[in-house]
């Protein structure tokens, strides 16, 4: 297989450029998250990277294949007929499904989700929230963590304007003050961010730890998350 692709993509070469050496020629299959087909020169030697789910296309599939990478590297104008034949395979029912199926295994995309198993996180900010906030937070994405980690108990993560809490306590045998505190802790986080005093970094600030202290569970959340 591997020399046939090789010897298909040198006679497209040859075809596009008559006149120039063949470079070194490296052609495999790789498992990219869609169908997709990349080429790169590097020192002077061609890497072709060929969606594994062409593997075992038809050799007149994978000669349109090499003609438009190849063209594409050259810029050559892509010959309609090659176009057209590709297109039309990437797009039969057979490949198009399977397509679809390897993109949902490969690139499945994070499962965050503010439903745990045993703990809501929208539902407990939307109780803090009235409780202590007078309801005035705007909520950010809430979400458990895809891991298991124990040595963040929760974090706000600007970038994705999300808390995300560690999955560990999404658990019965965790007491519902415990995740509260978390999120609490996170929501404090909302209410006053983070000022520069000086050079440092004032992450938790008088204010923010007076504020800490009316959770009405405070040192029993403490103390729980200390010794689980
Ligand atoms: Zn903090």
């Amino acid at each position: 297989m591997r020399d046939r692709l090789l010897h298909i993509f040198q006679e497209t070469y040859r075809e596009l450029r008559p006149r120039a050496p063949i470079p070194d020629l490296a052609v495999e299959f790789f498992a990219f998250v869609s169908i997709n087909n990349t080429i790169r020169m590097r020192e002077g030697k061609l890497f072709v990277r060929l969606s594994d789910l062409l593997e075992g296309a038809p050799d007149p599939v994978l000669r349109a294949i090499a003609h438009i990478l190849l063209a594409k590297m050259y810029r050559k104008p892509i010959e309609r007929a090659y176009a057209t034949r590709y297109r039309r395979y990437i797009s039969g029912q057979d490949i198009a499904k399977k397509a679809h199926l390897v993109r949902q295994m490969r690139g499945r995309k994070r499962i965050e989700s503010a439903q745990g198993r045993t703990y809501n996180l929208e539902t407990i900010f939307a109780d803090l929230n009235q409780r202590f906030f007078y309801g005035l937070l705007a909520r950010p994405r809430m979400t458990w963590s895809r891991d298991h980690a124990r040595n963040r108990l929760g974090h706000y993560d600007p970038a994705h304007n999300a808390i995300v809490v560690s999955r560990v306590f999404d658990h019965p045998r965790v007491p519902c003050y415990a995740v509260e505190y978390i999120v609490y802790h996170e929501m404090l986080h909302l209410k006053h961010p983070v000022k520069l005093r000086g050079s440092r970094r004032c992450v938790h600030s008088l204010e923010f730890q007076a504020e800490e202290k009316l959770f009405p569970h405070l040192d029993q959340a403490k103390a729980f998350l200390k010794h689980l």
